[in-house]
């Protein structure tokens, strides 16, 4: 692969933090941390039982907080897009499943976190965003409308719609590269990007530890962890 490419739209999912100590999200047997995904990730298992699903995002926002870093893969993808921008070489455009705030902390900017961020809580009413990082619960008081019970993680959950999808589209019709890492293909419409790439001319990458379900439909794949594979791979765009 020695063309040059200009657009980049680089996926990332739970695979890329997975070595900073994050477990992914067990789509075989459909559990998160040991939880079935419809207790803690789907708007009916936050009516069923909101305290369970505050506590489920407490647990792991104070994971995310206590020790867990960036490593060698999320700050591969930041200076190949801060290189590319002091070159003045195209756009390079990061979309992440993932809900850790570890692309942000390697220095990747833009970035378009799709299923929100474990880092800030939403009114439910106003949609007005705040940051958080302590623990929250169903009898707190929002701080824009002072109504409790009416604040909720700023995830995306299964049946919702995700964030950022104008820009994703736009910047997937404009790309000639890209590249998934550490994800599935389990999880749509992420699964479905690289079609949508695809058909727009680009050239399709997959970066896993092991073939994600639709692997066979990428140009190239390359199967290892993540720290080795993403640094070596976008030392090779250069
Ligand atoms: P997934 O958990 O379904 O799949 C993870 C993929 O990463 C697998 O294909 C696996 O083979 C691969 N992988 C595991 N270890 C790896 C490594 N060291 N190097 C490279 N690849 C590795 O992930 P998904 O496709 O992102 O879907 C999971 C959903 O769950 C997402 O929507 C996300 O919001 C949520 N989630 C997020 C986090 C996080 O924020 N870190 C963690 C778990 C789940």
């Amino acid at each position: 692969m020695s063309k040059t490419y200009r657009n980049i739209v680089i996926l990332t999912g739970a695979g890329i933090s997975a070595e900073s100590g994050i477990k992914t999200f067990r789509a075989a047997d459909g559990l998160w941390e040991d939880h079935r995904v419809e207790d803690v990730a789907t708007p009916e298992g936050f009516i069923k039982d909101p305290h369970l699903v505050h506590r489920f995002y407490n647990e792991r926002r104070q994971h995310l907080l206590n020790g867990i870093e960036p490593n060698t893969a999320h700050l591969a993808v930041a200076s190949l897009s801060q290189q590319r921008q002091q070159e003045g070489h195209g756009q390079v455009t990061l979309v992440t499943q993932n809900i850790d705030n570890l692309h942000q902390r390697a220095g990747s900017e833009p970035i378009f976190p799709m299923h929100g961020e474990l880092l800030r809580i939403r009114c439910k009413q106003s949609g007005e965003l705040f940051d958080c990082h302590e623990d929250t619960s169903p009898e707190d008081h929002c701080p824009c409308c002072d109504i409790a019970g009416n604040l909720r993680p700023h995830i995306v959950w299964f049946g919702e719609m995700p964030l950022y999808m104008n820009e994703i589209e736009r910047a997937l019709s404009q790309c000639d590269l890209f590249v998934a890492i550490g994800t599935s293909g389990n999880v749509y419409p992420a699964a479905g990007f690289f079609e949508t790439a695809k058909h727009f001319g680009a050239y399709t990458v997959e970066l896993n530890l092991e073939p994600s379900v639709t692997a066979s439909r990428f140009d190239e794949q390359y199967y290892g962890p993540a720290t080795e594979l993403v640094p070596r791979f976008f030392d090779s765009l250069n």
